[in-house]
């Protein structure tokens, strides 16, 4: 038996599905996950010693491939020092300073420990700022695993939510309007009909957790205008697309200054760390200054912060981004070449570090075109790239990451292998 079985089953004996998040068991393509033994580079290695070329990369903070040396040194370093102390430190000040430098709409923030807690406390601040319940979320849009989130689209135009996870009361989802993304005439609906109740609007401001799925100019430009105009909160949900797709985030590429931002992932370079920010008036409603209660006992915890200003400082070399941005466009044109010769129906897009691949002939641009692609030819697609020592998403819905460890060379393995791939399937 593969050691990687041998362990999924004695997992599943003590962790329910055998994993501690559920997208890690393999659920929607079926057979054995793989468990890391361990990861360098654009690289990891499973129990059965197998090498794998990475494009998960944690879900997105591997942005400088992994086990990067300065980012384990920083966290050695700051290990030896203690490893928690709940009371502030000077690096806590470091990295908040480095983030409002980087991000304009940023005067003030706080960090928490998981992206969940981010977009959690920054829906609760803004529900505090405007004395609003109401808030607006867009189908396959993922937030985290808060109550108030976990919510899918209601049966019509301007219905409220049902909760999408059992232990969710539809009392808590009965706040939570659920649109459709890019859809401007809805949202200008909702607003018209509601605008004075919403408190705010969260949205992927680059969808990764339906595929990779973008907003048009027009899009963005609404959700801004509407929210200015109604006195909703406008709530950037970077935890996925913040310092991947640009050191000034989505809302760089979009010119757009939201109210609030969440992030996660690269700001934590790995560890557990998050954070939410905005407009210092709002942020100014926060505990111990507002009445607005948040807290976290590792809030801040010194790891966490060295390995995310550590990973901060790097990302800022001249050209790291444009580097990043070309690696993955290679990727996705590579990918839609080899689909091409193999009379495969297949898109493909990217941005910054962040790539998506669809069995569909046209790139997706909401929920409900996104889950038109061929799941059955994801699967096999998957499966043979694994085989070939690609480690994809497993899931037809999440966007794929690359990082500065994913050289020209090993795109082009990966076209190589995908072009095999896919004669096969
Ligand atoms: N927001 C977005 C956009 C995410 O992609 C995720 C996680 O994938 C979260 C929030 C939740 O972050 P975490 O898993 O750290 O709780």
């Amino acid at each position: 038996m593969s050691r990687n079985l041998e362990l999924f089953e004695r997992g599943k004996q003590v962790i329910p599905g055998g994993v501690n998040s559920p997208v890690r068991a393999f659920g929607q393509v079926g057979g054995t996950p793989r468990f890391v033994k361990r990861a360098a580079g654009a690289y990891f290695w499973d129990a059965d010693d197998k090498q794998y070329l990475d494009y998960v990369g944690s879900w997105g903070p591997a942005i400088l491939g992994h086990a990067h040396p300065e980012v384990i040194k920083a966290v050695q370093d700051a290990a030896a020092g203690g490893l928690s102390f709940g009371a502030p430190t000077e690096g806590e000040v470091e990295i908040a300073e480095e983030i409002c430098k980087l991000l304009p709409s940023v005067q003030q923030l706080r960090l928490v420990s998981s992206g969940t807690e981010a977009t959690m406390s920054a829906i609760r601040l803004a529900r505090g700022f405007t004395g609003r319940d109401l808030i607006v979320k867009f189908e396959g849009c993922y937030h985290g695993h808060s109550d108030s989130l976990l919510v899918k689209a209601g049966s019509g135009l301007l219905t409220f939510g049902n909760p999408s996870s059992g232990g969710v009361p539809a009392d808590t989802t009965k706040h939570t309007l659920v649109l459709q993304y890019n859809d401007v005439q809805q949202l200008a609906d909702t607003f018209k009909e509601l605008g004075d109740k919403i408190a705010c609007v969260i949205l992927e401001p680059i969808a990764g957790n339906m595929n990779l799925i973008k907003p048009s100019a027009e899009f963005v430009q609404a959700l801004r205008a509407l929210t200015e105009q109604y006195g909703a909160v406008l709530i950037y949900d970077e935890v996925m697309t913040g310092f991947r797709v640009a050191l000034n985030c989505a809302q760089g590429l979009h010119g757009i200054t939201p109210d609030l931002t969440t992030l996660g992932k690269v700001v934590g370079g790995g560890m557990p760390l998050a954070a939410f920010g905005g407009r210092a008036d709002i942020m100014a409603k926060i505990a111990p200054l507002g009445n607005v209660y948040q807290a976290g006992t590792l809030s801040g915890n010194p790891l966490a912060v060295a390995a995310g200003l550590t990973t901060l400082r790097l990302i800022q070399q001249p050209g790291f981004h444009d580097n990043l941005g070309r690696l993955s466009a290679r990727l996705a044109a590579g990918l839609a070449d080899a689909a091409r010769e193999a009379g495969v129906p297949m898109t493909t897009d990217s941005v910054g570090g962040m790539f998506g691949f669809y069995f569909s002939s046209k790139v997706p641009a909401s929920y409900a075109e996104a889950t038109q692609c061929d799941i059955p030819r994801f699967k096999a697609f998957f499966h043979a790239m694994l085989d070939e020592g690609v480690y994809l998403a497993p899931s037809a819905y999440e966007a794929g990451f690359t990082s500065s460890a994913h050289t020209e060379a090993l795109i082009d393995q990966t076209i190589a292998a995908a072009r095999r791939a896919l004669a096969r399937i």
